[in-house]
């Protein structure tokens, strides 16, 4: 097993105190430099950031940040905000979130804060025992949105050797793994079921290819058991789930426990909302807040990340004392809905939906129908199947669903985030 940084063992006191000498160092010139968070820390009442820098952590009294407000700050002043630590000229890369929520942001980043992406990566990658030696192959269109972007500048700081599979039809991406002997896959886990059923159709077996290990992000899959267990028979790998986000940075990966993701407290504070009481903890149930070390061109301070998660510390199995988000990302804090007075997370159903065999895609919906919210799913499944699977949910999640049966290859597939998931009224 590869040794553990420093770090990743630390005591609650020494990660406290690292993380707050860090941002504090950082706070003056960013008060002097970043007109979006001169105004804030303004509009907070704090007219000298180094009058916390001083004090043994102030970060309670720093204010919140929202993804509306980096968006609005992006309307006014077009086309970059004025969340800029440095001139224009600085930067060197722009990326722009995936559009899950509201229209795409676009984040810049400057040289040192690219080096920070690609630094961010090696944890993630240790976690996973993925090496120099290893060839790793992103199923990634590396487009505009940041995904896989940083995790390929990552692998090529590890030293790995790097295969891009943009622009690639998914039987092409088969046929490349397969003759370029890939030993690590990079994709959603939504993808990598993708992979493994083009494969077949192709009569290959991917279970028997040179592929090891996969780590997958975009959703909450590779924490889900049902999937995860999937995805490591159909392509004979061990599977681990990492989170990030593109306003803040790769901050979060499973280790062999594979229970949840840990994030990276050496580079990311980790806070958890309270939405109810507006109390922030660093640990229990909650709304993800993320305040990044080493991204100063353009950083995020308690950035509410709209994830919901529980946050559990104590020792892991794998030795790191640091926060684990228990089961990764349960989903968006809007995307829970409440069924005849059951709250329910879409990866709840995933969670369910995944344990049988038989089931391709599936899509799930909530419908207003008489002033009731009825959950319906379709599945891609023999009809005794769809039976089955209400039956697992019933008993499980204790709230109906009409289940349909459909025929393979009738649902859509997705290359990017899966929108599996939607609301209408009937
Ligand atoms: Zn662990």
């Amino acid at each position: 097993m590869t040794p553990l940084e420093p770090f990743e063992t630390w005591t609650r006191e020494a990660r406290r105190q690292a993380q707050w000498r860090r941002l504090a160092g950082r706070l003056p010139a960013l008060q002097l430099n970043n007109a979006f968070y001169r105004r804030k820390l303004d509009v907070a009442g704090i007219a000298d950031t180094r009058d916390l820098s001083v004090m043994e952590d102030g970060l309670h009294l720093l204010p919140f940040t929202t993804k509306t407000e980096l968006s609005d700050d992006a309307a006014a002043h077009p086309p970059f905000g004025t969340n800029l630590t440095y001139p224009i000229e600085k930067y060197v890369r722009l990326h722009q979130t995936s559009g899950t929520t509201g229209r795409p942001l676009r984040i810049l980043d400057d040289a040192e804060s690219w080096e920070w992406w690609r630094e961010c990566w090696q944890p993630i990658y240790r976690a996973a025992g993925v090496s120099a030696a290893d060839r790793i192959f992103f199923a990634f269109s590396f487009g505009p949105f940041v995904g896989f972007w940083s995790a390929f500048a990552g692998a090529e700081r590890l030293g790995a050797m790097c295969l891009t599979g943009g622009a690639m039809t998914t039987t092409e991406r088969v046929a490349a793994i397969v003759a370029t002997e890939a030993t690590v896959l990079m994709c959603t886990p939504t993808y990598a079921l993708r992979l493994a059923e083009a494969a077949r159709e192709e009569g290959i077996d991917l279970a028997r290819s040179a592929l090891r290990v996969s780590i997958h992000a975009g959703e909450p899959g590779a924490s889900i058991p049902a999937t995860r267990d999937r995805i490591e028979k159909e392509l004979g790998v061990v599977t681990f789930d990492h989170t990030g986000a593109t306003e803040v940075g790769a901050y979060g990966f499973s280790c062999s426990a594979r229970d949840g993701v840990h994030i990276n407290e050496s580079e990311f504070i980790a806070e958890i909302l309270d939405t109810a009481t507006g109390e922030a903890r660093d640990e229990g149930e909650g709304e993800l807040v993320l305040t990044n070390l080493g991204r100063w061109g353009m950083p995020v301070i308690r950035y509410r990340t709209g994830d919901r998660v529980n946050a559990v510390r104590g020792a892991c199995s794998c030795g790191r004392t640091l926060v684990k988000l228990a089961g990764g990302i349960a989903g968006r804090v809007d995307d829970m809905v409440t069924v005849r007075g059951v709250n329910v997370f879409p990866s709840a159903i995933e969670a369910i939906v995944r344990r049988f065999d038989h089931v391709g895609e599936y899509r799930v919906a909530l419908a207003r129908v008489r002033e009731m919210d009825e959950l319906r799913c379709t599945i891609e499944a023999p009809a005794d199947v769809a039976e089955r699977v209400a039956g697992a949910i019933h008993s499980e999640l204790g709230i109906r669903c009409a289940v349909e049966a459909v025929a393979p290859g009738t649902l859509p597939r997705f290359e990017m985030k899966a929108k599996r998931f939607s609301k209408t009224n009937v």
